[in-house]
Formats: C-alpha cells, structure tokens, sequence
C-alpha cells in the first residue's frame, strides 16, 4: 500500500534529518518508534506532504506522493503532534470548515460526513461544545475526526497518545485500532507500549535511520535467551559497595546493560549475553523495552556496570 524508498532529507541548517529510509507497509497500524530527534516527525511531515525530501520515493496506492502532492493529499489524512484547535469553536462548527477544504462543497453531503465522523469518534453528543473545553483525550479524537475526513487511504499520526491520562490513552488505542481496517494508519511514537499494544508491524527510527523493521512478535524473539537479569538491593551496607563498584569500570565492563531502573528501593538491571553473565543472573523473556533498548545500543563499547 505505501513504498517508501531510499528517502533522504537535510535541513538548511545541515541536520540530516532522513538518511536512505526505505519501508514497505501494508494495511493496519504501523509503529514508528524512536527517541526524540530520530526524525519520526520529519518522514510523517515529508508523508504528509507539508516537506519535500531531497532524494528517494514515495509511493501510496500507486501514487507518487513527492511528484502528485495534490492527488496524494485527497489520499491521507493527518494528525500533526502539536495539533491546534480554535478554543471558542464547536467540534461541529472546526469540522464543517476542515470538511470544506477537504472539497465537501455540497452541504447536505458534508453535514452528514460531518455528524458520521463525530459519532465514530464518540464525540456526536459533545458537538456543540467548544473545542476549548474539550479534555486532551477528546481533543485527539477530534483530529482523529478531522483526520478521517474524506476516507483516506493513508492517515499519519504523530506522537497522539503522549500526555494522556491511562484512560483516554486505552480509549484512544481503541479508536485507532477500529480505524485502521482497510487502510495505512501510521502512528509515530516514542512510547514502548503503544507499539507493543497495538502494531503488528513496527520499525524503530535512530538518527535518521530505520534500524530494526518487522513485527514486534519476531523482533522480541530474536532475543530469546539473550536478556538476563539481576535485583542488587540497595540497602545502605550493599548501596556503599554499590557506588564504590559503579565508579569502577573495570568491573565487568564487558556487559551489555540494556536497562537499569529502580524498582522498590532495588535496582532492576537487565542485561543482554549470548549465555549467562553471572550465576546470579536470570534468564527472563525478552519484551519490545529489550527490543528497542538493544537496538539504540548501537554502540562501539559495552557499557560498563558494578554488578
Ligand atoms: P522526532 O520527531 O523523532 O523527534 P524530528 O523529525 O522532529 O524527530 O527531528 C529530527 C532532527 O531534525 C532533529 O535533530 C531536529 O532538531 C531536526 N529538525 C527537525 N525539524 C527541523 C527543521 N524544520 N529545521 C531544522 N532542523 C530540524
């Protein structure tokens, strides 16, 4: 459905911001993680054809979106990360006009596009009230609304679920689950779980790059039997040794750390090997966090850590 193929772009002031990204995708949600600056937002932009690219294709439904701007827009729909709306407008009123610059000119059509998209988006019944009163959660449903408006083949989702609260996220995974039968729905995110939760096929953006491409599923298995982990217990006796031992990187300065985080006054480390580091290491079951941790490693020297 979309053929991306060696995209590269470079900004003016010299970032490179797209080097050779070349991705096949098919219908259903597509993840695109990374961290911030890896360029999500600029491939989503250049997508969306706000941003042209200095070299490379791309291809929706058999349209050329670099060299057809105007055919590809009438083919997607986008929600932008900082996606404004007019505070003392209704829902009703911002999606009538955003109907009319999407070509709806006969009235009665657009009224009824207008009504279906806000029942899709279980907004109908707050139609009348003013997008400055909407919740973040309804506020992203809304440029769902918009995003939809006129069908398209390809809808661009940026960053959508970050600052919303656990029940407006699961909500809103849910809407972009329904909606993405029978078209491209590509959801850029620097949040693990959205991915893991919704994808069944992702890649991972670093620097420009695309450096890992495939379903979560195969990805997290490729791991298998490679992470391991250890609890240290930071009381204040072990917590001293600790420090000590941290600052020494001598100490099997030959692992790989993928993460380490705090967890009820323990410190989780998990750690990537092709067999046991340490007889005081687990073997656990690799989950997407390793997947995308392992993948922005990327790094010429392991990281050291006191273990
Ligand atoms: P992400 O969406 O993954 O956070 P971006 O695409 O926003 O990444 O940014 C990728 C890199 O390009 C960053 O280094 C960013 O500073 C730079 N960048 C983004 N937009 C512009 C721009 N309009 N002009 C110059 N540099 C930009």
């Amino acid at each position: 459905m979309l053929a991306i193929q060696k995209l590269s772009k470079t900004y003016a002031n010299g970032i490179q911001a797209l080097r050779d990204i070349s991705l096949n995708i098919d219908c259903g949600i597509f993840g695109l993680l990374g961290p911030n600056g890896a360029g999500k937002s600029s491939l989503m932009r250049t997508l969306a054809t706000l941003q042209d690219a200095d070299s490379g294709s791309m291809i929706l439904d058999g349209v050329d979106i670099l060299k057809n701007p105007q055919a590809a827009r009438t083919m997607l729909g986008y929600l932008p990360q900082d996606f404004g709306v007019y505070p003392t407008v209704s829902a009703q009123e911002l999606l009538d006009q955003l109907a009319v610059f999407k070509g709806f000119t006969n009235s009665r059509e657009r009224k009824e596009v207008v009504a279906r998209q806000l029942q899709l988006v279980n907004l109908y019944e707050k139609r009348k009230q003013k997008l400055g009163t909407f919740s973040g959660g309804m506020r992203q449903r809304f440029g769902i609304a918009q995003a939809l408006l006129g069908s398209p083949k390809l809808v661009i989702v940026d960053e959508p679920t970050a600052g919303l609260d656990p029940t407006e996220r699961i909500r809103f995974q849910n809407l972009l689950s329904e909606i993405s039968q029978d078209r491209v729905l590509l959801l850029s995110t620097h949040i693990v779980e959205d991915v893991a939760e919704l994808c069944p096929n992702m890649a991972i953006m670093n620097r420009g790059e695309i450096i890992r491409n495939g379903s979560p599923h195969v990805l997290v298995n490729a791991l298998n039997g490679r992470v391991w982990t250890k609890t240290i217990d930071l009381t204040s006796q072990s917590k001293s040794q600790f420090i000590q031992k941290s600052s020494n990187l001598d100490v099997k300065s030959d692992l790989t750390v993928i993460t380490q985080r705090m967890s009820q006054g323990k410190r989780l480390v998990r750690v990537l090997s092709d067999c046991q580091p340490g007889d005081d290491f687990m073997s656990v079951q690799p989950d997407l966090n390793d997947v995308y941790f392992t993948a922005l490693l990327d790094r010429p020297q392991a990281q050291a850590i006191a273990v």
